[in-house]
Order: structure tokens, then sequence, then C-alpha cells
């Protein structure tokens, strides 16, 4: 889809016009990934951060934050939970935990698929070459990294580099992780103060230019603990609408992506905010596996989706919930066909 044509998308606000993208974008859906929902069990693994994002409740600097890291044999229960329930895929998600470091992690990985076979996505941050390069070779299916914002500056005001280190440039890293044979995914937030609406196409742009495999877009949430819960919000506004609009153009613009229906857009819309992402162009949920007593302390934003109940209780809802809308519920790793493609390519 072209630039113009996007911008235009982005500033469309008649809602008749606006279901017609997404109805579109869920035709395009349907072709390219049909109507199977592939389930991805998220485990929570650590909240320590040595990062201070200006928006996640985890930062380093939030002293209100129990501290928790769950050691190796609760997460291999937690990735055969998500083998017992049926999902294909485990996603291993923490703060940038200099504890996982690149021995444990690559243990961990070849423990996880010796149990269980699943596919593993890492989403543990910016690490080094030698940690990604390795995890990889351990077995690591998928790695995901958001890029936040396309505007640079807002970027750099909202995510200073590591104490000791210089600034990384995540979409170069996101271009190595490419070339290490990395399933890639990424995404953005919608309505971070001062975003303006030219960084959303700019950013739908991006997710083509970097060949990405799975493009994950969320409202973000003001945590009152963090620096930019203060900022006053706009112009992009955080809400259902705008965040199932960005899906749909970028179902249009990468059709043969994984777009997952977010837990911050589930936050603000309990009801029926994954099941709108499911019908302009979503095909993937990540239901949380973590044990129930750790779950309240992943708050990278308040009063998350879903803290209260268990990974069986989850599955449950969101069988029913796929039910509802007439979809199924999806079989194996669930790869991406633009994965599949980007490999035949290489081959
Ligand atoms: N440390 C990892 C995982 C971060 S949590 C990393 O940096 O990649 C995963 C995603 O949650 C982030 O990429 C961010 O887009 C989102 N997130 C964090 N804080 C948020 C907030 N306040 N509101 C909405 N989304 C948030």
């Amino acid at each position: 889809m072209h630039h113009v044509a996007i911008d235009a998308w982005l500033r469309e606000d008649d809602p008749a016009r606006l279901a017609e993208l997404w109805a579109a974008a869920d035709a395009a859906r349907r072709e390219e990934v049909g109507d199977a929902v592939h389930l991805r069990g998220l485990i929570e693994c650590s909240n320590h951060c040595r990062r201070s994002c200006g928006y996640c409740g985890l930062r380093a600097g939030n002293r209100r934050l129990a501290r928790y890291r769950l050691d190796d044999a609760t997460i291999r229960a937690c990735a055969r939970e998500a083998q017992a329930l049926g999902y294909g895929t485990v996603v291993l998600q923490a703060g940038e935990d200099p504890a996982f470091d690149r021995d444990r992690v690559a243990d961990l990985v070849r423990a996880i698929k010796d149990d269980t076979g699943l596919a593993v996505t890492l989403s543990l941050g910016e690490r080094d070459e030698d940690e990604l390069v390795a995890w990889r070779v351990a077995g690591a299916d998928r790695y995901l990294l958001r890029f936040e914002t396309a505007d640079p500056a807002l970027y750099a005001r909202i995510h200073p580099p590591a104490p000791g280190r210089e600034a990384v440039d995540r979409q170069d890293l996101l271009r190595r992780l490419h070339g290490m044979g990395y399933e890639v995914g990424s995404g953005i937030m919608l309505g971070i103060p001062g975003q303006e609406i030219d960084d959303l196409a700019r950013s739908i742009a991006l997710f083509a230019e970097l060949r990405l495999h799975m493009v994950g877009v969320g409202p973000y949430i003001p945590h009152p603990d963090t620096p930019l819960a203060a900022a006053p919000p706009g112009p992009v506004r955080g809400d259902v609408r705008t965040t199932c609009t960005v899906i749909a153009l970028t179902r249009l613009t990468c059709p043969g992506v994984n777009i997952p229906a977010t837990s911050a857009l589930a936050t603000i819309d309990p009801a029926g905010g994954r099941e709108a992402a499911l019908r302009s162009g979503g095909n993937v949920i990540m239901p949380n596996v973590t044990p129930a007593r750790w779950r309240a302390a992943y708050a990278i934003y308040p009063d998350k989706a879903c803290i209260g109940e268990s990974a069986r209780q989850c599955h449950g809802c969101m069988k029913a919930r796929l039910r509802r809308i007439g979809r199924s519920v999806g079989r194996g790793p669930g790869a991406a066909p633009a994965y599949h493609r980007s490999r035949e390519v290489r081959a």
C-alpha cells in the first residue's frame, strides 16, 4: 500500500469507511494465513531490568515493584504446561536481566526443546551478538524486539542506554537477527506521548523494509511509576480503533506476517479488544502461562488483563472467545508465511 494512502487511512475517522478497511484486511488475513489462530504460551521469566525505559513499569528505578526471577525448573514446567494445553510455541519474555546470561538461556532453550519440541521465541531485550548467536545455535526459533516508534528523537528520549553502554540501534539489531536466521518480530506502541501520526505511517513502511515476520501493535498504557506517565497524551490515540486500523494496514502492506492481538489491547478493552484485532488482520494470541503468583509482578503497565487466571483458565477463555467469532485454534508451530518465503529465497 502506498505511503500517501496509508497516511490518509490513519487520518480517516468515518466509522463506515474504517469498517471497510478492517474487512479488507480480514479478507487478506483469511487468504494468507486462514482461520486458525495460533496460541503462544507466554512465560514471563523475570521482571528484573537494567534499563530505564520511560514507559515501562519494570524500569530499574521503580522501587515499588517486587522483583522476581523464575528458576529453570519452573520455566521448564511452564513450557510443559503450554504443551499440555496444545500450544505450538512458548515465548520467554523478561526485562533485560543479566542473570539470564548467554549460557543459562542457551541451556534453557535446549532443555525446553528436549522436553517439548515446541517452537521457542525469545524476548529478552537488546542483547549482545554472541548471546543471540548462541541462542539461535541452541535452537531458539524466533526473537521479538519492538522498535516501539519510528521517530529517532522520540525513541532516544524514552530509551536511555543501559548503564555504561552505548545506545543500540534496534533497527540494525533486527536486521542482524534476520541474518542469524531467526523468525523476527517487532512492532510499536500506539499513543506514546509526542508520537505523531506520521510516525505510524513510517512504522508500517519499516515493517516491510525490515522484512519482519511478526508485527505486534498495542496501545501505550501509562504506568504511574514511570516518568512518561506525567506527559500529556497526543496526538496519536492509543485506542482500539487506531490499533485495529494500524493492524489492518500492516496486514495489507505485509500480508504474510503473523500479527498478535496483544494483551495491552485486551487490557484497555477486556470484552472485545482481542476480537476486534482478530477481525481486522490479527491471527495470533499469546495466553499467559506464567504461574499465577508471579503474574501481577510483571507489571509493564498497570491492571494487566488476566492476571488472576491460571494457564488452564486462560486457555478455556481463549478457546471460547475464538469459537464465538468463528475461528479455530491453530496447530503446530505456526511460523509466518513470510518466514517460509524468506527461507526459500535464501536456499
Ligand atoms: N525487555 C523486553 C520485553 C519488554 S515487554 C524488551 O525490551 O523487548 C514487551 C513490550 O511491552 C515492549 O516492547 C513494549 O512495547 C510493551 N510495553 C512496555 N511498557 C508498556 C506500557 N506502559 N504500555 C503498553 N505497552 C508497554
